[in-house]
């Protein structure tokens, strides 16, 4: 049955919320982000016409490997690298752990077997670190302070003489704060230490100028920046060896096997292109857009800011709310149509708290209401308002049914405060 009503009454049910309108927001971008149109048309024409494999001589395979040629002579560009220190991978995780062990295993045989890194990087580098322990390498993991930002100061006195390589992250996955990887790059050169850097969340948010900043290795991904998955790189700056990773026949000058996947290299440049087009731009769109969620959720009562305020990347939301559970809250969001995250998508679907929170002081019980929204170029304000409509309502009721929160009413708690150490 139908009933036809008009444009007036539709108003006044939506206003008096008799009715509602149904909406999807995705603010998880820093878990993947979706193929931008731009991204798509570029790799299209590399799955029918151009489908030939590099490294074949017929002409379909030179346009290929022309394509792929190109992309890594843009991706150099973008960061101030020269075409031959890039190097095409699987991804994120493949490209820091080839870096990891790579460097590892050649240091190896000067014997270096110690390396510094710290508490709250991606699983990619931690998981790494913990093989290479298992191989007798030493590892020291740097404490991060409460705003979530390493000191240049505290990775120079964990430098040994024995030290081969310090590994510390562009931009937190999770918090989204940006370490002063130039400070901590010239550290190394200092003690001429090998130093690399996981900036897969960073590009498009900071700009990077690998010569400038003394970066010596460098992870990056497309999918995180609207572009494929499975496709990244990793920037090896002339003159530094690694042992390969996977072996096989001599695709990228020998260095790592496996046929191109030329259409994903193909949008992993354009996507580099895009993001690192207009930063200042981008910045300042989302540092609005991420302000407003920050200051309409801060209203809720104990609810609070994890990391810095200010050195963090400008679409990257993560507060804690007391008194309820993070997975309770993203399924509330998830009815209403909003995507977030508590903790890093690798941690979600565990009842571990995430280690990056409990790495900046945070007790678990409190890290445990934790929410992450992360936007990108395809939010708009309208979405920023909408999170901010249903996200206390929802707070409110899960925090009614939590026998946490009733605890914490009763023993009349001071609210929670990072304590710095
Ligand atoms: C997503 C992510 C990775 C892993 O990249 P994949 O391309 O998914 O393998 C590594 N490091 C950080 C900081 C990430 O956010």
């Amino acid at each position: 049955m139908y009933i036809k009503i008009d444009h007036k009454t539709i108003t006044l049910l939506l206003k008096k919320k008799v009715i509602a309108l149904e909406r999807f927001v995705y603010a998880d971008n820093s878990a993947t982000t979706a193929v931008s149109q731009s991204v798509m048309e570029a790799m299209l024409p590399y799955y029918r016409e151009h489908y030939g494999n590099p490294s074949s001589l017929y002409s379909v395979g030179r346009d290929a490997k022309k394509a792929v040629e190109t992309a890594r002579e843009d991706i150099a560009r973008c960061f101030n690298a020269e075409p031959g220190e890039i190097f095409f991978t699987s991804g994120g995780s493949e490209s820091d752990n080839w870096a990891i062990k790579g460097a590892a295993h050649e240091l190896a045989k000067k014997g270096k077997k110690h390396i510094i890194s710290s508490r709250f990087e991606h699983h990619a580098v931690l998981h790494s670190l913990d093989a290479l322990k298992k191989e007798g390498f030493e590892i020291t993991l740097l404490e991060v302070h409460s705003d979530g930002i390493v000191r240049p100061e505290e990775l120079e006195a964990a430098i040994r003489d024995d030290t081969a390589l310090v590994t510390i992250m562009y931009a937190n996955n999770e918090i989204g704060t940006i370490q002063p990887i130039p400070e901590l790059a010239a550290v190394c050169k200092k003690h001429k230490v090998l130093f690399h850097t996981d900036a897969v969340q960073a590009v498009g948010n900071v700009p990077i100028d690998v010569k400038a900043q003394g970066i010596d290795l460098m992870s990056f991904t497309g999918h995180k920046i609207h572009g494929p998955k499975g496709c990244g790189a990793l920037y090896i700056r002339r003159g530094v060896r690694l042992q390969n990773l996977i072996d096989g026949g001599a695709q990228e000058r020998s260095r790592r096997a496996g046929t191109e996947n030329t259409a994903g290299i193909v949008g992993l440049a354009a996507a580099v292109k895009e993001a690192t087009k207009d930063i200042p731009g981008r910045v300042a769109r989302l540092t609005k857009l991420r302000d407003k969620l920050i200051a309409g959720a801060s209203k809720i009562d104990r609810s609070h800011l994890n990391g810095h305020p200010t050195k963090r990347m400008a679409g990257n939301f993560n507060m804690c709310f007391e008194g309820i559970e993070g997975e309770s809250l993203l399924l509330s969001l998830d009815l209403k149509g909003v995507c977030g995250s508590s903790g890093s998508a690798c941690t979600s679907g565990s009842l571990d708290p995430s280690h990056v929170l409990l790495s900046l002081g945070m007790p678990h019980e409190i890290a445990h209401g934790s929410l992450r929204l992360t936007l990108s170029d395809e939010n708009t304000e309208e979405d920023v308002d909408y999170i901010l409509e249903v996200l206390p309502p929802i707070v409110e009721r899960l925090r009614s049914m939590s026998p946490l929160w009733e605890r914490i009413q009763k023993e009349n708690r001071p609210p929670f405060q990072f304590q710095d150490r």
